[in-house]
């Protein structure tokens, strides 16, 4: 049986277990003795192998483009790929909240409170890009840190050539037992989503989906009319590939990321998928995709502009044109610096409420069901990144005429 096939059957079994056992008193030791343990020594295993996937496939990604015209087009191919899409992302979320008003109805602020970490400022967290200590960054996986030291590196490694060919080999050699690495991680895979998934669903109280179904369902919407519809567009017209089976082929990273809900857990297998089946170069996919999983966030995009709107309908606000571009303005820089693990999203919302004067203690309204929307919108940011690999590979394809430096590692 396929890999993918194990995988669905786990997640499949993880949703049936959860269902059953919401609400029973019997959750508690099922889920602390069996499901919580399998989800976590899958996490861990695919978390461990995190930071040395990074550090290694930025080098080999950037030291695989000898030519530093190549390495700015790819940057600002890729920023501004995400950029965009990130912006549609947002003005999907916001229509639709717009039209299908989630916020009116019986809500009430009363007794909410939010007590969340507040939201690092971006600047800040983009002042912070250059690492002081490199070793430090990665001990503390400060990925835009780790980005950026990396790609340096590989920049080095790159303008260097021959000289450093020993170097560049090691690196290559190092790539080569991390992917067996995650190869073993994903035999695990089924496992972990079984428990992932159940401990989810299971731990869910059916009535906080009830009471916020509406909101629920809009988010689940806009991240599926994004997902099928502008993802779909993108890797059609610009990376000429056939949609269906660009999420066919990249679906098991799609579930990894649903059930651990972190893009960075799950850069291993998105890499992997991108390389081995969507035939995406090494040297793209390895720059395209971890800076992805760090910077590019649509699917939290898309909950935090339906949770704004939301918030704004509850509390009678009324959203105009300029409070919408602060809107889209704020949650795409809230996406950029939102980390690729497990509920930060709704964290950096406070940043997009506080900037069009919406109350932040409405985040606990929206709480509630947020573990099963933060595993939904992992899948869609992973899977965004993927697109733009998908994209940005064929477009360099017409540049790949007489260099074949990225085609060592392909
Ligand atoms: N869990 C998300 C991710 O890792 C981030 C978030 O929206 O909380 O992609």
């Amino acid at each position: 049986m396929s890999l993918t096939k194990k995988i669905l059957i786990g997640m499949g079994l993880g949703i049936l277990v959860g269902l059953i056992l919401n609400g029973m008193p019997i959750y508690e030791p099922i889920s602390a003795y069996i499901l919580n343990p399998l989800g976590t020594i899958f996490i861990n295993f695919i978390k461990m192998l995190v930071v040395p996937i990074v550090v290694i496939s930025l080098i080999l990604g950037t030291a695989g483009i000898s030519d530093p015209k190549k390495l700015g087009r790819l940057t600002g191919k890729t920023i501004g790929y995400f950029l965009v899409t990130t912006s549609v992302a947002l003005i999907i979320a916001i229509s639709l909240a717009t039209v299908f008003k989630p916020g009116i109805g019986d809500y009430s602020l009363e007794g909410a409170e939010f007590e969340g970490e507040s939201a690092p400022p971006v600047v800040d967290t983009l002042l912070n890009i250059i690492p002081t200590n490199p070793l430090n960054a990665m001990v503390e996986g400060n990925m835009l840190q780790v980005i950026f030291f990396s790609i340096l590196v590989g920049y080095a490694l790159a303008r260097l050539g021959d000289k450093t060919e020993g170097i560049k080999k090691l690196v290559e050699q190092a790539n080569d037992v991390l992917m067996f690495l995650v190869g073993l991680a994903m035999k695990l895979a089924p496992y972990g989503a079984f428990g992932l998934i159940a401990v989810a669903i299971g731990g869910q109280g059916y009535d906080a989906i009830l009471a916020m179904g509406k909101y629920f369902l809009l988010v689940l919407l806009a991240l599926g009319i994004h997902l099928f519809v502008t993802y779909g567009t993108a890797v059609a017209t610009l990376g000429k590939m056939n949609p269906i089976t660009f999420i066919k082929k990249f679906s098991p990273a799609m579930v990894v990321a649903f059930s651990t809900s972190s893009s960075s857990a799950t850069l291993p297998v998105s890499m992997d998928k991108a390389q081995k089946e969507l035939n995406v170069p090494k040297s793209v996919s390895g720059f395209v995709q971890p800076l992805g999983a760090t910077i590019n966030m649509d699917g939290t995009a898309i909950m935090q502009g339906v949770a704004t709107v939301f918030i704004a309908q509850l509390v009678g606000a009324n959203l105009g044109v300029s409070e919408i571009l602060i809107v889209v303005l704020t949650a795409t820089l809230a996406s950029i610096g939102t980390a690729g693990v497990p509920g930060v999203g709704i964290i950096m919302l406070s940043m997009v409420l506080t900037s069009v004067n919406l109350p932040v203690e409405a985040i606990a309204l929206v709480l509630g069901v947020d573990r099963l929307l933060d595993m939904t919108r992992t899948a869609v940011n992973i899977t965004g990144d993927a697109a733009c690999a998908v994209v940005v590979s064929k477009s360099e394809e017409k540049h790949v005429t007489t260099h074949h430096d990225d085609t060592v590692s392909v």
